[in-house]
């Protein structure tokens, strides 16, 4: 007998809205009737250049060796990791799956039930689902217009309960950096760890793991799935003090990379040549968009830019360019985005400018 017993889930996971993500190509080819071949995926800032051919060879060669394990401390690549980021590997771990793994290894070490973190909207959404799951309370904090963060006001969300501050940098989905000193007045200031997600930080002028090496409260994120093109295999790291990945690993699932993912990650990473040109088509791409997509473009340091369709509606706009087979991220399912607001990964050369295309079109149509 199979039946349907929600009293045995835990309270706190009904407060859980479900995660959004971009669309997919098959489902808007199967809704809009369109060729597959066809379709423009510039919905989850996945990089247009695809994973580096070194990386796929690294998997063709690992493919025989799937019965075996891989190490559980994943050494091999948190060596990589330290030549590539400069910090020893006893301030690296890596995690699978993906970033999004880190997150939740993180919430499950520190977050109890009636805890609070700290997460300033609008930014990337994953951030309250983990600490909802472990029964902490998210506090949001509205950015200012322009998606800056007011540290002070970050600092006064602060409550005896609060145990971890989420910041993005360059922050998802409006593309700005965190200034330096907002961080350092928030590190010096909170007894809460920080978390520091540099999903794109590559696409940036400027990094702030460096702050590690000055401070035991902050951990930075990082992943494969953007600039190296690997974000069907879910793998990134964390850099953090000693002290947290020695406490992190007691809760990490063992394995949590798998062979193919740590043996791939070790490859992208030996693929410089592969890195520049994800950076170079990015960093020209989003000032071709912000340049000719005909509203107003906020300056990017990422892969994408956010686009405010005002007076239009993110909706009726992202609909009319999914019909033409573009698959854009509308921004209404990110806390205080407001409706207006999409984003748009930059592309190759060729994407981008068939965007611009479609965001005339769909201007001109008022
Ligand atoms: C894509 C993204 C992640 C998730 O990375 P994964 O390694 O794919 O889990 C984390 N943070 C931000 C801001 C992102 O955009």
């Amino acid at each position: 007998m199979f039946l349907s017993r929600p009293k045995l889930i835990k309270k706190e996971i009904f407060d859980i809205a479900e995660y959004v993500p971009g669309k997919s190509i098959e489902e808007i080819a199967s809704a809009y009737g369109l060729d597959p071949a066809s379709i423009i995926k510039l919905g989850s800032n996945e990089n247009p250049l695809g994973p580096s051919s070194k990386a796929v060879q690294a998997l063709v060669d690992t493919a025989p060796c799937a019965n075996i394990y891989p190490s559980a401390d994943a050494i091999e690549l948190r060596e990589a990791l330290s030549k590539y980021t400069g910090f020893p590997v006893s301030n690296l771990v890596a995690s699978g799956p993906g970033m999004d793994g880190l997150l939740d290894g993180l919430c499950r070490l520190i977050i109890e039930k009636g805890d609070e973190v700290i997460v300033p909207t609008p930014t990337f959404a994953y951030y309250e689902l983990p600490a909802r799951a472990c029964g902490g309370k998210p506090v949001f904090v509205r950015r200012n217009r322009d998606f800056s963060l007011c540290p002070e006001k970050v600092l006064e969300a602060e409550s005896p309960r609060t145990k971890i501050i989420f910041l993005c940098s360059p922050n998802n989905p409006s593309g700005n950096l965190l200034p330096e000193n907002d961080l350092r007045k928030i590190l010096e200031n909170t007894r809460a760890l920080v978390f520091v997600d540099e999903a794109y930080v590559e696409f940036a002028d400027r990094n702030l793991a460096g702050l590690v090496r000055e401070y035991d409260n902050l951990v930075v994120g990082r992943t494969f799935s953007k600039v190296f093109g690997l974000a069907g295999l879910r793998l990134g790291y964390g850099v953090m003090p000693e002290w947290l990945v020695k406490e992190y690993i007691r809760v990490a699932t063992p394995f949590s990379v798998s062979l193919p993912a740590l043996k791939a990650g070790i490859a992208a990473l030996s693929d410089a040549e592969h890195l520049r040109k994800s950076i170079e088509i990015a960093r020209e791409g989003r000032e071709y968009l912000k340049g000719k997509i005909p509203f107003k473009v906020y300056p990017s340091q990422s892969n994408f830019v956010l686009v405010d369709v005002a007076p239009l509606k993110a909706k009726v706009v992202t609909e009319s360019l999914m019909r033409k087979g573009i698959i854009v991220r509308p921004c209404d399912s990110f806390r205080e985005a407001g409706d207006t607001f999409i984003r748009v990964t930059v592309g190759t050369p060729e994407q981008n400018e068939k965007v611009v295309k479609a965001f005339e079109i769909v201007k001109n149509e008022g």
